[in-house]
């Protein structure tokens, strides 16, 4: 008997008939998988497989997010393991996903800001770096170290500093140039899925949708980029890039997507805004434009997985249930 299921069967009754989406970012292979700054949001393959072994013990999967009966999975950002790896899995077992991909990935095809600067700071060699006009001082040892660097740079974000200014004082300190990477790692974790790639993924019956432009934290961009970094999305909706109307926001804890970018997103056509609990709810209300979404943790353990799945750790966290879906008129649903 496993120590969680009373609060697991608990939980799977008080959130019956609530809506259940999962977030995940890059699937990697389990030789590559390493404790780093880059791979925190991400899983091994294995461990991603017996996330779907459990889930489908429990649930249909599907990308119908206005249907409760159903669970939805999701990915973002777009890099190719989520195409070579993901997707493929995916198939496998049958499900559908949503894969929220960056514009930049396909308009500029490079690695986005924010992984650039986990890059730098998990791949860099050891040792001291400075930058007087931020009077910042980055030791670079081991992943302890270089997570508590990390820290240092977020708070360079807080301040509004931006992605790009970050990026250039960066490579003054070490360059981009003389980091090594092993190259089939970097491939996977790094490189931008291509636009017949999305096709493919496309014609399997998976769902492409927008995740921002630029990936910058919309809370902290003014409002004609905002807009300007939305209307990117709206582009690649209106080409048939993204087959969904839903817009995933990056980052998308409730600091990260203010009142105004949620407004902007609906009024730029989307249907839908996807949040990302990894921060505190707090007394954000649910909403067609700001659906929560939960991780399950990187773990073998069934039961484990099982009890996370059930929403319990969700409710200890946030105090609240998965949201329930009202339809309102025959086309409209509200998230509460
Ligand atoms: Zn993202």
């Amino acid at each position: 008997m496993s120590k969680f299921t009373g609060i697991t069967s608990l939980f799977y009754k008080l959130n019956k008939g609530r809506k259940i989406i999962l977030a995940y970012h890059n699937v990697i292979p389990d030789k590559y998988f390493k404790d780093s700054i880059n791979l925190d949001y991400s899983i091994k393959e294995s461990q991603f497989r017996k996330h779907l072994e459990v889930i489908k013990k429990r649930f249909n999967v599907g990308v119908n997010l206005d249907n409760p009966m159903e669970l939805t999975v999701t990915f973002d950002d777009g890099y190719k393991n989520q195409y070579l790896i993901a997707s493929k899995i995916l198939d496998e077992y049958n499900m559908n996903g949503y894969f929220f991909y960056a514009a930049d990935l396909l308009d500029k095809k490079e690695i986005l800001l924010i992984d650039k600067i986990q890059y730098w700071l998990d791949y860099i060699c050891p040792g001291e770096y400075e930058n007087k006009k931020y009077d910042l001082v980055l030791n670079i040892d081991d992943i302890n170290s270089r997570r508590k660097q990390w820290s240092k740079i977020q708070g360079l974000i807080d301040k509004k500093v931006s992605f790009e200014e970050i990026c250039y004082i960066l490579d003054e300190m070490y360059s981009f140039k003389n980091i090594n990477v092993d190259k089939k790692f970097y491939d996977l974790r790094f490189t931008p899925i291509k636009e017949y790639e999305l096709n493919i993924m496309k014609d399997s019956g998976h769902k492409i949708g927008a995740h921002s432009a630029s990936h910058n934290r919309l809370s902290n961009m003014k409002n004609d980029d905002l807009i300007k970094d939305i209307d990117r999305c709206k582009i690649l909706l209106n080409k048939g890039i993204y087959n969904t109307k839903t817009f995933c926001y990056p980052f998308g804890g409730v600091e990260d997507v203010s009142e105004e970018a949620m407004n902007i997103v609906q009024l730029k056509g989307f249907s839908k805004g996807i949040s990302f609990m990894n921060t505190k709810l707090k007394d954000r209300e649910y909403s067609p434009f700001f659906i929560p979404r939960m991780t399950l943790p990187n773990t073998d353990d069934e039961d484990y997985i099982d009890f996370m799945l059930s929403g319990a750790y969700y409710f200890l966290k946030n105090g609240r249930l998965f949201p329930k879906i009202k339809k309102t008129s025959r086309k409209e649903y509200n998230y509460e």
